[in-house]
């Protein structure tokens, strides 16, 4: 039998309010299969359906973890929770949440928790184990809510998760992987919300210099902007290979070599 290979499915790349309620694009989160390991990062509304329709099975997870708890990363967490242990028949996997995703106003419900075989608390400069993959969250991230990236390693490959944060410098510090998925909401810097723009986005990606860079996670003005415009725009200032993630994405880890 040939070995599993280490992929990445976007099940969404919505970002922020007006992208996710009018469904312009799907918010599932990613879905990695990793040296055999099942996991869902950041259940938004729709992960269900999103899996289905690319005919993944929630009942092979192993694992589920949420960044922080906005619902665009939360919403459909307790349905998967439920999808992955048949609800509830087969005590099994692992739920890796901030503390303010569990404790007050929680988005996992109380009556899910005993289906699962362990649930850890996310912190900063934490490292986890789920299969035969490990990840760390390196640094807390600037963002309403407690929230933190991600970077995985399969033992052939590492991935990091820039999720939602307001740029700060140690961004370019915590984050070298040899794929480097960021969460890139906005066109210009600024606004209301702490998120990560496309010149910033530019900027982390120079620094850390990833053999490949995914944007994902788009708000309104990035997706007027047509995301892969943007993508090339910032491959031909950053002198590395940069990619749009589109719905339903599968990217194979083994073209990179
Ligand atoms: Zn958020």
């Amino acid at each position: 039998m040939a070995e599993a290979g280490d992929m990445i499915t976007f099940l969404g790349t919505a970002g922020a309010r007006v992208m996710v309620a009018n469904q312009i694009l799907a918010s599932g989160g990613l879905w990695f299969s990793l040296g055999g390991t099942e996991l869902l990062v950041d259940p938004g509304p729709g992960t269900l359906v999103q899996a289905a329709k690319r005919k993944l099975k929630a009942r092979k997870l192993e694992g589920i973890i949420l960044s922080h708890r906005h619902l665009d990363h939360s919403a459909d967490a307790n349905v998967m929770i439920e999808a992955m242990t048949e609800g509830g028949m087969r005590r099994k996997g692992a739920l890796f949440a901030p503390a303010d995703a569990l404790d007050d106003d929680p988005v996992v419900l109380h009556y899910l928790r005993p289906y699962l075989e362990r649930i850890e608390v996310l912190t900063e400069g934490g490292s986890y184990e789920l299969g035969g993959i490990s990840f760390r969250t390196p640094v807390r991230h600037r963002h309403p809510v407690e929230t933190y990236g991600l970077v995985f390693d399969s033992g052939r490959h590492t991935i990091a998760c820039l999720v939602d944060t307001r740029y700060f410098d140690a961004l370019c510090d915590h984050y070298k992987a040899d794929v480097l998925v960021l969460n890139v909401v906005r066109l210009e810097p600024g606004g209301l919300f702490d998120h990560l723009s496309a010149p910033e986005a530019g900027q982390i990606i120079k620094a850390l210099q990833p053999k490949v860079a995914i944007l994902s996670h788009f708000g309104m003005t990035m997706w007027r902007a047509r995301p892969w415009e943007v993508a090339k725009g910032l491959a031909d200032q950053t002198g590395t290979r940069v990619i749009a993630a589109r719905d339903g994405m599968r990217f194979d880890l083994a073209e990179l070599g």
